[in-house]
């Protein structure tokens, strides 16, 4: 078996298994429990809260969540109503995984003005192009660190040093998923998932600079400082401070293995990378077009050969994304287009297997 779908789920590594595991064992205590059980289960949460702090860089609040579409949807309807009464206006980009655009969709329902920018009318220097926009009623700005389905990096530190010379009360908002462990994250609010570093699914985290206010999204126990009720998932919290203790911080592998399948593609006909480069994009996702063939031909042809890819992004399965647009991409295109997304375990030799297949994949369907 290949996986080379990492943008969409990782293997959960050893070192979160065995953590959730002795978790489950020896301190599956409530965190809110007085006694010894909870206080030891408290313990871990806030072991796990440093851990990720220090990952990050950052000095603020970690809020531990189900994923990070409850991050993102906590961070926007949060900041929106609590900063309701100092403006109207929130700015996003329209390569915003459906966990952002979605909310808001709805926030413009509700009567926020929803500005949409587009990497492709700014492609290198996007940062500037949003802090052009920014008013006196913009409160937030919301924009993903790492594009999951081209690889697009944003600069996430000049954004944010940008926003505030323009407006030193508007706030940024990073949906930080694929860029975590990966590229350094800056922002008032970040949003993390864990399945995506080699943890588990179903936990995620959000992060909140000092002084930075949000609504809680959900209601009930109190727990985490009322901000976040829920008993805290600690088997998990435990497995994703293992696993950001075990992310490996020389990624040279990914260019590695970034190159190797930019220069296969290069010497098949009709094969066109729709990544960045290197300046604008990270090295583990890698998207391209075999034009002639369309994605969900080549996926399956693979997936028989026990080569898993994904056709764009996993989370819009069955849909077709606006994400290709706001690159430039065009319709014919982004109806052939893989994207490859590699794990520090894939090898040369699975990606020189995957071009292969590729090649005789084209051979049979292309039409
Ligand atoms: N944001 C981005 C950029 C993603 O890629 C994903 C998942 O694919 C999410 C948010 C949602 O994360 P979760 O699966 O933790 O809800």
């Amino acid at each position: 078996m290949i996986y080379l779908d990492n943008a969409a789920t990782t293997r959960p590594c050893d070192e979160a298994v065995e953590a959730a595991v002795k978790t489950a064992r020896e301190c599956f205590g409530n965190v809110s429990s007085l006694h010894k059980m909870g206080i030891e289960a408290e313990k871990l949460l806030v072991s796990a809260k440093t851990t990720i702090l220090k990952k990050l860089s950052l000095q603020g609040e970690l809020y531990f969540t189900s994923g990070a579409t409850e991050s993102n949807n906590t961070i926007l309807r949060g900041v929106a109503d609590a900063y309701k009464r100092s403006g109207k206006t929130i700015i996003t980009t329209a390569m915003e995984h459906p966990s952002v655009a979605r909310v808001c969709d709805l926030l413009e329902k509700d009567g926020f003005n929803i500005i949409r920018l587009s990497p492709k009318d700014a492609f290198y220097n996007f940062e500037e192009y949003i802090a052009e926009h920014i008013t006196s009623d913009t409160i937030l700005v919301s924009c993903m660190a790492v594009n999951n389905e081209t690889g697009y990096k944003v600069d996430t530190k000049k954004l944010y040093a940008l926003i505030k010379r323009k407006n030193k009360s508007c706030m940024l908002h990073v949906d930080g998923v694929q860029g975590f462990c990966k590229v350094p994250l800056c922002g008032d609010y970040i949003s993390l998932s864990a399945h995506k570093i080699h943890g588990f699914k179903g936990v995620g985290a959000m992060y909140v600079a000092k002084g930075c206010r949000f609504t809680p999204l959900l209601y009930g126990g109190g727990q985490q400082k009322n901000l976040r009720s829920g008993t805290e998932q600690i088997e998990t919290i435990a497995a994703f401070e293992a696993a950001v203790k075990a992310y490996p911080t020389d990624l040279s592998h990914y260019e590695k293995l970034n190159s190797l399948l930019r220069s296969r593609l290069a010497q098949m006909e009709e094969a066109y990378v729709n990544s960045p480069d290197s300046d604008r994009g990270v090295p583990n996702i890698l998207s391209f077009s075999v034009m002639g063939v369309r994605s969900e031909i080549m996926l399956h042809y693979l997936e028989e050969k026990q080569i898993y890819v994904s056709s764009g992004s996993a989370c819009s399965k069955g849909k077709i994304s606006s994400v290709p647009d706001s690159f430039g991409i065009d319709e014919k295109r982004a109806d052939s287009t893989l994207r490859v997304s590699f794990s520090m375990a894939n090898t040369e030799e699975e990606i020189n297997t995957l071009a292969d297949e590729i090649e005789l994949g084209i051979k049979r369907f292309r039409r």
